[in-house]
């Protein structure tokens, strides 16, 4: 699908440029798009001229960004949502008819779970979850109802790894669309659609922004797909904005140099912790140890910049680890140019029973780490003095 390399689409996909000719993209600070007469405006409605119209709908700030990350994914279309969350939401909300049922992954993002379990029930949807170490559980979730299977990987928080291929093959065979959260990836480590995922989902405030500056979403996939999410969420609300997309199509201009630092940086933040004597275990999908490593090398061309490891001791030693960082932060972002440690047990999941826990792999003292892009040996240096603390 792309016409280059990654580097030089991200660079170089840009909408055309105004009479003032340019070098970078402008903002488009507008909520709606002008008409010469009555006839140019009823085709626009109709579709017979597709143009922007309204930026609820499209704006060239968000197309522009849209068509960066199509190039990337290798999709057909897109659209660009306010936040992560409204991409997940609005794409099942659009697909999903009352009655139907997904089959997931024990292990998503809290919130995507929260979806599955709260809220997506009241219009009678039901979610079935296979634990990420037996994918061969999904062919017996499957009902005559199911209608999606939804997948992250590398997961969060515990970082494990599921087979893109087996699960194309799976959603394949049963006639079932493949909705995979390629977050922690980035289509510059993982391309799922190549893998036959039918709809790519990211959290743009992730890594794609990668500065911790602004949130956004986008779902990218088969054109048929992505017309309906398109005709939903021109509807219902859930745009990106175009300031945002202004900042995330730049953004997305050093993805792929930026990437490269976040994983040689995590990839030696992994080796040093896998040898200190504090910790009883590092899950990098990039160290032989990772229990799916040989399926992370088959889809991800690196690691990613995300990491989570086990420290001895329990609750009281993780929280112990937060209170003794200090160049890394505490926040509950991730894929930031600053490295930000977390504690899952103590927040994000301390609601979860320990044996919930245990089921999405998150053990008292798993720690995850986001690497960031300071240099590595001051990364290095705070982590160890926080685990000899
Ligand atoms: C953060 C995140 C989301 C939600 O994205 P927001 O932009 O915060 O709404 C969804 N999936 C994954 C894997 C995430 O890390």
């Amino acid at each position: 699908m792309s016409r280059k390399h990654f580097e030089t689409d991200a660079i170089r996909t840009q909408i055309n440029r105004t009479e003032f000719l340019e070098h970078s993209a402008p903002m488009y600070i507008t909520s709606s798009f002008v008409f010469d007469d009555a006839e140019e405006m009823r085709a626009a409605f109709t579709g017979e001229n597709p143009r922007n119209i309204y930026s609820r709908f499209t704006n060239p700030n968000t197309t522009e960004f849209v068509d960066k990350v199509c190039h990337m994914e290798g999709a057909q279309a897109g659209y660009a949502f306010a936040t992560g969350m409204a991409a997940v939401f609005s794409s099942l909300a659009a697909l999903l008819d009352s009655g139907d049922h997904i089959v997931s992954a024990r292990s998503v993002f809290g919130s995507t779970h929260t979806l599955f379990t709260k809220y997506l029930p009241k219009w009678n949807i039901e979610t079935s979850y296979f634990n990420v170490d037996q994918p061969q559980e999904i062919e017996s979730l499957i009902r005559p109802t199911t209608k999606i299977l939804f997948a992250e990987t590398p997961t969060n928080p515990a970082v494990d790894i599921l087979d893109l291929a087996y699960l194309g093959e799976v959603a394949k065979k049963h006639n079932l669309i493949l909705v995979i959260d390629n977050c922690f990836a980035t289509p510059y480590l993982q391309r799922p659609i190549e893998f036959g995922a039918d709809l790519v989902i990211h959290s743009a405030t992730k890594l794609m922004d990668g500065q911790g500056r602004v949130l956004g979403g986008i779902t990218v996939g088969s054109e048929d797909l992505v017309n309906e999410i398109y005709l939903f969420s021109r509807n219902t609300g859930p745009a990106m904005s175009p300031f945002n997309a202004w900042i995330l199509s730049k953004s997305l201009e050093t993805l792929a140099v930026r990437m490269d630092r976040h994983c040689d940086n995590a990839l030696k933040v992994a080796t040093f912790l896998e040898e200190h004597p504090k910790i009883n275990f590092v899950k990098y999908p990039f160290l032989k140890s990772h229990p799916q490593y040989e399926i992370a090398k088959k889809q991800m061309s690196q690691g990613g910049s995300i990491l989570a490891f086990e420290i001895k001791g329990g609750v009281e030693a993780g929280r112990n680890f937060l209170n003794a960082v200090n160049l890394c932060s505490l926040t509950s972002n991730l894929g930031d140019t600053r490295t930000i440690v977390t504690h899952p047990a103590s927040t994000t999941h301390s609601k979860l029973s320990v044996e919930d826990r245990l089921e999405v792999g998150i053990s008292d003292g798993l720690v995850r780490v986001s690497i960031g892009l300071e240099h590595y040996e001051d990364i290095i240096a705070d982590l160890k003095q926080a685990l000899e603390a």
